[in-house]
């Protein structure tokens, strides 16, 4: 594959990615205000990462992989609330994105690799690394 063709596949999935979280319950509807309030208090009255348990600096800002995340304690997808406070910890970026990989993972390890067309494409790529060339 050639370099151009990757880098616009690879674009063309983060879009992709982008969409499909902006459409999850939690990103829209009346449960949007609820989170968003409810991600302020957290924000103000927590300090620690509810995964791995150090202080989380919330003055960071994505893609640093140590910024505030907000983690539902039960995914959404499990059937977990999409904004009450109880579903709802305080996270690093990071400790958020290795929980999701790990309820993927435990799900869909064993399953084909999704086909999009007819080549796969990456399913993951390590931003931080990323030096834009
Ligand atoms: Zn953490």
């Amino acid at each position: 594959m050639s370099r151009s063709r990757f880098e616009s596949l690879t674009c063309f999935y983060y879009l992709l990615r982008r969409c499909t979280v902006a459409l999850r319950a939690d990103k829209q509807g009346p449960h949007r205000v609820a989170f968003d309030k409810n991600k302020a208090r957290i924000l103000k009255t927590q300090s620690v990462c509810g995964i791995c348990g150090k202080p989380v600096d919330v003055r960071l800002k994505a893609p640093n992989p140590l910024a505030p995340a907000i983690d539902h304690i039960v995914p959404v997808s499990k059937g977990g609330h999409p904004s009450a406070m109880e579903n709802l910890q305080l996270t690093h970026a990071q400790c958020n994105r290795q929980k999701s990989d790990k309820l993927f993972n435990s799900k869909q390890a064993t399953a084909e690799p999704k086909v999009i067309g007819n080549r796969n494409l990456p399913q993951s790529r390590d931003w931080a690394s990323y030096e834009g060339k």
